[in-house]
C-alpha cells in the first residue's frame, strides 16, 4: 500500500503545514464556540479570528479591517467582481480582464456579460504577459473594473500588476487582482493604494481547503454577497470558519517567515528541472515566461504526445503532475491559457505542469525526469507521426 508519492502539483493544492494543523485542532474541540456568542468560550473564537485577521493583513500591508475571510479563493473572486459591477454599475458597464484568468474570474465575467455588462478579454503575448499598452487601448470612460491575476496558475507567468494597477487607479477605476497563486510567493503589497481588491486562498500556501480572503480597500463600496448574520462587519454573512481562519493565518506566518529562502531553493530546483528536460528530451518548449516566473513553477509542451497519457503513466510511479487540458465534458480541450498564448492545438495537447513545494527534493526531480524520459519516449514510439518525423529529423 505504502506507495511513494512524489507530489509536484502545488499549484492545485498543497499539503498542510504541521504547524497549521496543530494551530487549528483546539478550535474543533475545546475552543469550538461561535464567535457571535456572548460568553468567554465565544470570545476565544472571536479573538482568534481577529488575531488571524491582523496577521494576514500584515502580510500584504493592509489594515485588519480591510481583510474579509471567505469560503475560498473562488468566492473572493466572485464577490469582488460581481459586487463591484453592481455597486459601480451607475458609473458604467464595461469590465476588462484577461484571457488567461482562472475560471473563477473568467466564468464570473461571462455571467456578468449575460446580465448586460460588456467585458474585454485582453490577449497576452506569447509568454503570457499582459502589457500596459494593450490595457490602455481598451480603457473607456465606461470602464468600472479591471481584473488581472498576479501570477498565472498554468504557465507561472508573473504579471506586472503594480504598473497596471497604477494606470487603472489614476483613472478612477477599480483594480482587482486574483493573487491566489502569487500570495506567499511574491512580495505583494497594497500600501501604494492602487489595488482596490485582492483575492487569496489558504490551501495554496500550506493552509486548509475552504478558506480564503478578499482584501477590500477601505474606500471601495462593496455590498454583501451572502446575506444573513452580521459577521465580517455585515459584509459576509455566515458563521466564521474559525479553525480554517486560524490555520490560514498560521500557514501564512510559516510561509512568509521563510519566503525568501523558499523562493531561492525552489528557483534553483525549477531551473535545474527545466534545463535538464530541455537538454535531455527533444521536441519540447517551455510555456510561459522564463524570466517573469513563479519560483516553483515548471511547465512545458511536448510535441507528439498527449499530456494526459503521460500523466497517467507517471501516476503509476506515484508522480503527481498536471496537464494543461481540462477534461470536463469527457472530451479533452486544450487549455484556454495555452490557446491564448498562441499555441496551436496539437502542441497545447502535449502540456505538462510540475509545481514544486517546500518539501520537494532534488532526488524527486531526478526520478521524475528519468521517468518522463522513458514514458515520453514510449508514447512517442507509438505515434506514427513521430516516427516519421524523427526519422527525417535524424534524432532517432
Ligand atoms: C486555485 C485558484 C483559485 C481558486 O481558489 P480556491 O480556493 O480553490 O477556490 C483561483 N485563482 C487561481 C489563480 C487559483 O490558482
Amino acid at each position: 500500500m505504502d506507495k511513494r508519492i512524489i507530489y509536484l502539483d502545488h499549484a492545485a493544492t498543497t499539503p498542510m503545514y504541521e504547524e497549521a494543523v496543530e494551530a487549528m485542532l483546539p478550535y474543533f474541540t475545546e475552543r469550538f464556540g461561535n464567535p457571535s456568542g456572548q460568553y468567554g468560550l465565544a470570545n476565544e473564537g472571536k479573538r482568534a479570528v481577529e488575531t488571524a485577521r491582523k496577521q494576514i493583513a500584515a502580510t500584504i500591508g493592509a489594515r485588519p479591517e480591510e481583510i474579509y475571510f471567505t469560503g475560498s479563493g473562488t468566492e473572493a473572486d466572485n464577490w469582488a467582481i460581481k459586487m463591484a459591477a453592481k455597486a459601480y454599475g451607475d458609473k458604467g458597464h464595461h469590465i476588462i480582464t484577461t484571457k488567461i484568468e482562472h475560471h473563477a474570474v473568467l466564468h464570473t465575467c461571462e455571467a456578468l456579460e449575460r446580465e448586460g455588462y460588456r467585458v474585454t478579454y485582453l490577449t497576452p503575448d506569447e509568454e503570457g504577459l499582459i502589457s500596459k499598452e494593450s490595457l490602455l487601448r481598451v480603457l473607456t470612460p465606461d470602464t468600472i473594473l479591471v481584473s488581472v491575476m498576479a501570477a498565472n496558475n498554468e504557465i507561472g507567468t508573473i504579471e506586472p500588476i503594480e504598473e497596471l494597477a497604477k494606470i487603472v487607479t489614476e483613472r478612477g477605476i477599480l483594480f482587482h487582482t486574483d493573487a491566489v497563486q502569487a500570495y506567499g510567493k511574491l512580495p505583494l503589497s497594497v500600501e501604494e493604494g492602487t489595488i482596490a481588491m485582492l483575492s487569496a486562498s489558504a490551501h495554496k500556501i500550506g493552509g486548509p481547503k475552504g478558506v480564503g480572503f478578499l482584501y477590500v480597500r477601505r474606500d471601495v463600496r462593496l455590498q454583501s454577497f451572502l446575506h444573513g448574520g452580521a459577521q465580517e462587519k455585515r459584509r459576509r454573512a455566515g458563521t466564521e470558519n474559525v479553525p480554517g481562519i486560524v490555520g490560514f493565518a498560521k500557514a501564512a506566518e510559516v510561509t512568509f517567515g521563510a519566503r525568501k529562502e523558499t523562493e531561492a531553493r525552489e528557483r534553483e530546483l525549477r531551473d535545474y528541472f527545466m534545463k535538464r528536460v530541455l537538454s535531455e528530451i527533444p521536441y519540447v518548449r517551455v510555456t510561459g515566461s522564463v524570466r517573469e516566473r513563479l519560483s516553483g513553477h515548471v511547465s512545458f509542451c511536448f510535441q507528439f504526445i498527449e499530456g494526459e497519457t503521460v500523466l497517467i503513466m507517471l501516476d503509476s510511479d506515484g508522480i503527481c503532475g498536471s496537464s494543461g487540458s481540462a477534461c470536463t465534458t469527457g472530451q479533452t480541450e486544450p487549455s484556454h491559457v495555452l490557446t491564448a498564448i498562441g499555441l496551436p492545438e496539437d502542441v497545447a495537447h502535449g502540456a505538462l505542469r510540475f509545481t514544486l513545494g517546500r518539501e520537494t527534493t532534488k532526488e524527486e526531480i531526478d526520478f521524475t525526469i528519468e521517468r518522463m524520459k522513458e514514458v515520453i519516449g514510449k508514447v512517442r514510439a507509438m505515434s506514427p507521426y513521430y516516427v516519421k518525423f524523427a526519422a527525417k529529423d535524424g534524432k532517432e
